[in-house]
């Protein structure tokens, strides 16, 4: 078996492993890079992978599956590019979330799988088995693998974290007996260089938005990515205990439509004016803004009412500041603190600034803090442990000794 990291050995983002035999050529994510938050508008290196990619070279060796490790960005952002007979495996939730989220930025490109990853089913390609497991991680439905090919046995861990609403499943995955001395342990280390920091747990970020919600007199917003469940989780428990009605916009409502058990079905729904007038363009997307229109809260109550609590995106200021009372709100920013940099962020900030509306910070990191991977590699207990997904591979060195090797972007590790 050989590893060969494309992209991600040295870097946060644009992660892409190929683990391949004589006969076999499988690829761990598609990532694209992530925008530098400073500077928003740089371009994202392309990345070059032989018979990947429409844009790559043709040396004639076909690749045999695609794994996605869950849907962000810098895991699945260059599915666009890729061929279109390599076959694809995902997350069924994670396959219904993307595919929504491409039919509301208007990709006609929709992920098609070859076959949806079911937590701990194994996949046999040629001469190799792919196990996912679920595994802890702000993407819903996020899987890691086991990749066990002629006696030798890979772990890939994609993004995860122990102190989310699913932490169970991390240490389910560490001490399963079929994960245990793995001969390479290709592992994320997004957090490893902060020796002192413990991640907060989701549920202390929902205690902290409760009482928040309780001082402030007029509306919450909460500025958040839709596709954060567990953080909408925190905040829909946090309404109900006070007494706040939760709002979601359309977009929302579809990606929640996804999950498995209907939960959420209930919420009232607003329309942002740009999103809407962008959707009816065509007829399908009129369909889509039509789907939910029963549960759309009216004008007049979304102007007067005064307990809502609504999730809302930086595109959504013109809706805030003319269709919505405003007066006394509070904001929770529940976002990574960079993205504060980032200029549409910034401005949305600024607008909550003016009148000096009371605003909070309210975050949690989607990647393992330090304890957690030093917990979870002593239970996996691996033979060699391989870093990606962190600008900081040395500091697993310095925790690991010699369990470590530090291997740069397209070297050719044989397993
Ligand atoms: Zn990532
Ligand atoms: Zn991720």
């Amino acid at each position: 078996m050989e590893i060969i990291i494309h992209r991600g050995a040295k870097q946060i983002g644009g992660s892409c492993i190929e683990i391949c035999s004589d006969q076999t050529r499988l690829i761990f994510d598609i990532g694209e890079e992530l925008p530098k938050t400073n500077n928003p508008e740089k371009a994202k290196l392309k990345l070059l992978v032989d018979d990947l990619f429409v844009y790559s070279k043709i040396t004639d060796r076909k690749i045999n599956g695609i794994f996605i490790s869950h849907n962000h960005g810098d895991h699945i952002g260059l599915f666009e590019t890729v061929k279109e007979e390599i076959p694809i495996y995902i997350g069924k939730t994670s396959l219904e979330i993307q595919n929504t989220i491409f039919d509301f930025i208007s990709k006609d490109k929709k992920i098609v799988p070859e076959r949806v990853l079911e937590n701990e089913i194994p996949i046999k390609i040629n001469d190799f088995i792919v196990t996912p497991f679920l595994i802890d991680h702000s993407a819903f439905d996020s899987y890691a693998f086991l990749i066990e090919s002629d006696g030798k046995k890979v772990i890939y861990t994609g993004d995860f974290r122990r102190h989310g609403a699913k932490g169970v499943l991390t240490e389910k995955f560490a001490k399963h007996p079929r994960t245990q001395n793995p001969d390479v342990l290709l592992i994320e280390g997004t957090n490893i260089f902060k020796d002192e920091f413990v991640a907060d747990k989701e549920d202390i970020i929902g205690m902290k938005a409760e009482a928040f919600m309780r001082k402030i007199q007029g509306n919450i917003f909460v500025l958040q990515s839709s596709a954060n469940i567990d953080r909408i989780e925190q905040i829909y428990r946090a309404c109900k205990k006070v007494n706040r009605y939760l709002i979601i916009d359309i977009f929302t409502a579809h990606i929640l439509s996804n999950l498995p058990n209907g939960q959420y079905s209930e919420l009232k729904i607003f329309y942002p004016l740009w999103l809407t007038r962008k959707m009816h363009d065509t007829p399908e997307g009129t369909k889509k803004m039509n789907r939910f229109s029963r549960r759309k809260i009216s004008k007049k109550e979304l102007k007067s009412r005064r307990d809502l609590c609504i999730l809302v995106r930086e595109n959504m200021l013109s809706d805030i500041e003319h269709r919505i009372d405003y007066s006394d709100a509070g904001l929770i920013y529940s976002k990574w603190e960079g993205y504060k940099k980032d200029p549409k962020t910034k401005y949305f900030l600024e607008f909550f600034d003016a009148p000096k509306l009371e605003t909070i910070s309210l975050h949690t990191s989607g990647h393992a803090d330090i304890q957690t991977i030093k917990d979870f590699v002593r239970d996996l207990n691996p033979v060699k442990i391989i870093p990606v997904h962190t600008e900081t591979p040395e500091k697993f060195q310095e925790i690991f000794g010699d369990l470590v090797s530090l291997i740069d972007d397209k070297i050719k590790i044989v397993v």
